[in-house]
């Protein structure tokens, strides 16, 4: 708030955006270097999903999700499910967050252990570095002392593992779910897991009766090359949370995906009903916004056009880093980058993206380490604009130093 509220802080206000460009109320023209906090896909101001919410708006902007339900809802969970292998994840809960979408993910586990007559599964496990949202279920899950530490007694019990291999000496037969953001953890810096993390977790959940849940609140819908992160080691989780960039960057929606399996405990009388939700769960204009969302994955290829631009980065990445000294590791994953500066203080990579911002270039950093994510939308020139807007700004910093 100091830092905000100081006199010489002048806000970026943004008014308006088009395609990866965002431009604030003075005129200044930004390429959207984190997709809008990793939400964007397909660009701003994109015609049909504008149009898909001017037409639902014509219709309904809300109803309640609790006994009713509304067209474009019922289209999504079909469209969502289809996106995976058939007997994989078939049913869809909608919520409003990514948070929630987690919140709702460990909720289920819980009580799918209480309804299968296994309530002495109590434990869950997730990741140091995890970030999984800032409700307090999500977030003591989470684990990165600046967003976690303060609150780490409060919440609930969560063990914390570093890496897969430790589940060895974990009893298996009281834990819940294993949670984690598969591929790569985002809010720990872009930290990249080993490959066959996935397939391991898999292996462990099975073994020992408990569930794997996958966040793909940030990798989901293209982020890291496919689909989802999970594809990359085709396995499949009991539960996954969606949303960022489930509605392309446009509006708060969330879905939580689970099998048939789960679901099935649920089926019966009250006893056994799930009692959680949100105000504006399945918001019919966010549903309309997944739903053409998904229409231009498909009409303009996207996943297909992907490849070119991910080896594009990971040049222009290189280019970046070769003989610069204040670099000193770049981490890609998809379109998802982050980049390491050397001799940071916690604070470097917040002044180099304010010093790129003058560039073109609107990012953030997490401590030391500069996030590019842009809309999946941007074309190789714009990275090499955008790369080389932080490449001026990381100059301009460290030559002030
Ligand atoms: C952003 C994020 C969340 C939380 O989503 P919100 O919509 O901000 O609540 C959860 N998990 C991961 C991996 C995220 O990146």
């Amino acid at each position: 708030m100091g830092q905000w509220c100081c006199d010489d802080h002048e806000p970026v206000i943004i008014d308006r955006g088009k395609g990866v460009h965002l431009y604030d109320a003075v005129g200044n023209c930004y390429i959207d270097g984190n997709a809008s906090i990793w939400t964007n896909i397909h660009g701003h101001c994109h015609p049909v999903i504008d149009a898909a919410i001017r037409e639902q708006l014509e219709r309904i902007a809300h109803c309640s999700f609790l006994g009713t339900t509304n067209e474009p809802a019922i289209l999504l969970a079909e469209k969502l499910v289809d996106l995976f292998p058939p007997a994989t994840l078939s049913r869809v809960f909608l919520s409003d967050d990514g948070s929630t979408a987690v919140e709702c993910a460990l909720k289920m586990a819980i009580q799918y252990f209480q309804l299968v007559g296994e309530p002495k599964r109590r434990e869950l496990i997730a990741f140091d570095g995890a970030y999984h949202g800032d409700t307090m279920g999500a977030s003591s899950l989470g684990k990165i002392p600046a967003f976690h530490q303060r609150f780490e007694d409060f919440g609930m019990p969560v063990c914390h593992l570093e890496a897969s291999a430790q589940l060895q000496d974990v009893d298996g037969t009281q834990v819940v779910a294993v949670v984690v953001e598969p591929l790569v953890q985002g809010a720990a810096g872009i930290r990249l897991w080993p490959q066959g993390m996935l397939r391991e977790l898999r292996q462990w959940c099975d073994e020992n009766g408990a569930l794997l849940i996958f966040d793909e609140v940030m990798t989901g819908f293209g982020r890291t090359g496919k689909m989802f992160a999970c594809e990359h080691e085709d396995v499949m989780p009991d539960l996954m949370a969606l949303a960022k960039g489930l509605t392309g960057g446009y509006l708060p929606l969330a879905a939580t995906l689970c099998t048939t399996r789960i679901y099935d405990a649920f089926l019966g009388g009250s006893e056994r009903t799930f009692y959680y939700g949100h105000s504006y769960s399945g918001n019919p204009l966010g549903c309309a916004a997944a739903l053409a969302n998904l229409s231009v994955f498909e009409d303009e290829h996207t996943l297909e056009q992907l490849p070119p631009k991910v080896e594009h980065l990971t040049k222009a990445l290189e280019s970046l880093v070769e003989g610069n000294p204040h670099l000193s590791e770049v981490r890609q994953c998809g379109l998802v980058a982050g980049i390491d500066l050397s001799g940071g203080d916690g604070t470097l990579g917040a002044r180099c993206c304010a010093a790129a911002r003058k560039h073109g270039l609107l990012t953030r950093a997490i401590g030391d380490t500069v996030v590019f994510m842009p809309p999946l939308v941007i074309t190789l020139q714009q990275i090499d604009e955008a790369l080389s807007a932080l490449g001026q700004g990381i100059a301009e910093t460290v030559s002030k130093a």
